[in-house]
């Protein structure tokens, strides 16, 4: 941390923006009390004065009380009424092209009667803003106050929409809405060079527009009480004393000397806690995009559909042991434009939570960002992306909508555990409310390198709040390789043995293979009485079963799988009527146009093969459009002599896993996987294919069909080996003790 603060001190250009109330100077009952001494405006005409400094006051007040406390300061630039004005050498200018007129003195007017009847309350005329302070109307009286201010303010607000309202700390101020502080931020940026780095220093709600406009490489201090509110701002000072003692720790640095780091500003979740410091019922939060094993979580518990996923076996005694909680989107739409409220079902196993969503945000976040941008993007489909600014934005507010509601279920310092691509700016959020504890990530699907990433025009800001998190899990070492890579060359960071360092913080990334529950695929019972499954068996025998099961989407490479069986039976014909292929196709995200079309592909394809090859006995390609239940799938598995799964981009591929786990160790199937599925890391044993190359793959899969038995039990044996040691129970175990480890290591 220390070095991240000599670095950007000795950085030049520097740009120093600072607030002046409650920021340099402590507040006083009346504005005109609390001003800088001359000790002060010394300190930061000295600062002003160092080569490849700008310094820039931003305040709240008017240009004429500025220029009385900074009159002989010409070094220094003074922005006032909150970016309205700026004075530089060349004296007060307005600080933006279009300069609207107020016309609020009319308003002024009203607050005046209503400060009349508040001792001590005291409207602030600026030029094209006011103010209404209450610091000094005494406690009892400050309702009141707010109520007879509010009158008068919401009407006139109302009529006047090109104005808005900051409250502030004791004050209400009114303002054209053009007016912001972030100017001072467009004018440093617009004068110094492009590698100029930014501190700002501010204590107020107004101060929020100004961190909210700093880049990656700036730093946003928050000056005041550590939590409670709100911010963007990552550290935090005490109060102006100290705000004071590090600009002259600041000003030592530049000047050559290397001061001990006393008054460095610490990371707000280091800072101590002050009014949030609720006791936690739970000891570890899960987050998701949606509940796994909910249809809808308002339906009564017993009627909910159950799902045995890998992802939920594995959680579901991770959190059991742990007081652990669930929290994720309903799927249902909430009324309005914003989340509704958090809901809780404390007794399920594991205990569940859940937020309703507005409408908009299934097109925009759900189906928008996430799928049209993130799904393709990180399967490396760059040519299947759309970008929409709406989508951003949507997928922005979801991830503090879940930030929010995780924030409200867990204590400031429980451990968050956040899974995929949907919730990047989890712990972005969480961090701007104060959260203190742990938060890891694990991402379910690839990462691709930075050729392929920096498409994104959003690329830095998804990988800065990747950086919140303490701890980012990928399937296999090249995802994360790729992820250091990305972060490394887009934003200012180290990379160190695996670890990231960003503005002080560590990151730990590493690779934890998500695994299967190995027994769930094995020895699945016989069915009482023959079903469709032993009907399919029994129309296929004794041909060769092929089995391909996947979601219908376009990372799976279907169509191309299909083409690969066609190739095959035209080049070796002898498996006409010898080999048959099975593929269940999962229905997926139906609504979107892109799937309805891969289905198409997909059924064009199986017509093709079959209208050429099928004879009066044999059908080449059995296609199901539907799901079938995991100890269904267990038989099919066992029954396939190739399980052929051949994505052309997956996370991890669990089919894989499963098909292993289900075989008869003393007469195995064969599995032929891409070597684009994170599994193929894993099960180096399988036979692996490049499944973009369609000849190839049907020369695959004939060794895979030829194999003798053998060869077929020891490679199995290697494969199973694997699947066993590296299951469902290891991989949330190893996250969850390396998020745990992040805590203790700090
Ligand atoms: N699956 C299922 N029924 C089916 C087909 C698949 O329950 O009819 C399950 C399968 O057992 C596996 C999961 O869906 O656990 C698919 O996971 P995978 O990692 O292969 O792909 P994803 O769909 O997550 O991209």
């Amino acid at each position: 941390m220390r070095d991240h603060w000599l670095q950007l001190a000795r950085h030049s250009p520097l740009g120093i923006v600072l607030d002046l109330d409650g920021t340099l100077v402590p507040f006083a009952p009346t504005p005109a009390e609390a001003r800088p001494g001359p000790e002060l405006l010394e300190q930061l005409d000295g600062l002003a004065a160092m080569p490849g400094v700008i310094l820039v006051v931003a305040s709240g007040r008017g240009r004429a009380d500025l220029d009385a406390m900074f009159a002989g300061s010409e070094r220094t630039c003074l922005f006032a009424e909150h970016g309205g004005w700026r004075r530089d050498r060349s004296g007060w200018q307005p600080s933006a092209d279009v300069v609207t007129p107020s016309g609020i003195d009319e308003l002024a007017s009203a607050l005046e009667s209503v400060a009349a009847g508040h001792p001590g309350s005291l409207v602030e005329r600026k030029d094209h803003a006011l103010a209404i302070h209450a610091r000094a109307v005494a406690a009892p009286g400050k309702a009141a106050w707010r109520g007879d201010v509010e009158a008068v303010l919401g009407p006139w607000l109302a009529a006047h929409p090109g104005h808005s309202r900051l409250d502030g700390a004791e004050v209400i101020e009114v303002r054209p809405s053009w007016m912001r502080k972030s100017l001072a931020v467009d004018w440093l940026r617009r004068r110094a060079a492009a590698d100029l780095r930014i501190v700002a220093l501010g204590d107020d709600v107004t101060d929020e527009d100004t961190f909210g406009a700093l880049g990656l490489a700036d730093e946003a201090v928050r000056v005041g009480p550590g939590a409670g509110r709100e911010t963007e701002a990552r550290w935090s000072l005490v109060g102006p004393a100290e705000a004071v003692a590090f600009l002259a720790w600041l000003a030592a640095v530049r000047g050559g000397a290397e001061p001990p780091p006393a008054a460095l500003p610490v990371s707000l979740r280091q800072a101590p806690c002050v009014d949030d410091c609720r006791p936690s019922r739970f000891d570890l939060l899960a987050v998701s995009n949606r509940l796994p094993n909910l249809r809808s979580p308002t339906l009564p518990r017993d009627e909910r559909r159950r799902n045995v996923g890998g992802l939920v076996a594995a959680l579901e005694p991770a959190l059991a042991a742990r007081r652990g909680l669930w929290l994720g989107w309903s799927g249902r739409d909430a009324e309005g434009g914003s989340p509704g409220a958090v809901r809780l079902d404390e007794e399920s196993r594991p205990a569940m939570a859940w937020v309703d969503f507005p409408r908009e945000w299934h097109d925009r976040y759900y189906n928008g960002f996430c799928n049209r941008v993130l799904w393709p993007l990180l399967h490396t489909f760059p040519s299947r992306v759309q970008f929409f600014d709406e989508d951003w934005e949507a997928y922005r507010r979801a991830n503090q909508a879940f930030a929010a509601a995780a924030f409200e279920l867990v204590g400031a310092d429980t451990p968050i555990w956040v899974h995929d691509y949907h919730l990047l700016l989890v712990a972005r959020g969480l961090r701007r409310l104060g959260h203190r504890g742990p938060v890891g990530l694990f991402l379910h699907v690839p990462f691709p390198g930075p050729d392929v990433f920096d498409l994104v025009p959003w690329a830095e800001q998804l990988l800065d709040g990747m950086l919140d998190f303490d701890l980012l899990g990928f399937h296999t070492p090249g995802y994360a390789e790729n992820f250091l890579q990305c972060a490394g060359r887009l934003i200012p960071s180290d990379v160190v043995g695996g670890e990231l360092v960003h503005r002080g913080h560590r990151v730990r990334v590493g690779s934890f293979p998500i695994g299967i529950i190995p027994e769930s695929f094995q020895d699945a019972p016989e069915p009482d009485e023959p079903d469709d499954i032993e009907e399919l068996f029994g129309a296929i025998a004794p041909a060769r079963l092929v089995l391909g099961v996947d979601r219908l989407d376009y990372t799976k490479g279907i169509p191309e799988r299909l083409h690969a069986f066609g190739r095959l039976l035209e080049r070796y014909p002898e498996w006409r009527g010898r080999a048959c292929l099975v593929q269940v196709s999962v229905p997926s995200r139906e609504d979107v146009p892109e799937y309805a079309e891969q289905r198409k592909l997909v059924e064009l394809a199986v017509s093709r093969i079959n209208g050429d090859f099928s004879d009066g006995r044999w059908i080449p390609v059995r296609y199901q459009y539907r799901s079938y239940r995991p100890h269904q799938l267990a038989r099919l598995y066992r029954a396939a002599h190739v399980g052929y799964v051949t994505p052309l981009r997956d996370g991890m591929n669990l089919v894989a896993k499963e098909y292993v786990a289900a075989q008869d160790p003393a007469d195995p199937g064969v599995l032929l996987l891409s070597r684009f599925a994170g599994a193929a890391v894993e099960l180096r044993d399988a036979v692996l294919t490049n499944p973009w190359h369609v000849g190839g793959m049907a020369g695959d899969l004939d060794r895979a069909l030829r194999m003798p038995r053998e060869e077929r039990v020891e490679r199995h044996g290697r494969l199973a080996r694997v699947v066993e040691r590296s299951n469902a129970i290891s991989w949330a175990r190893d996250f969850i003790c390396a998020l745990e480890a992040c805590r203790t290591d700090g």
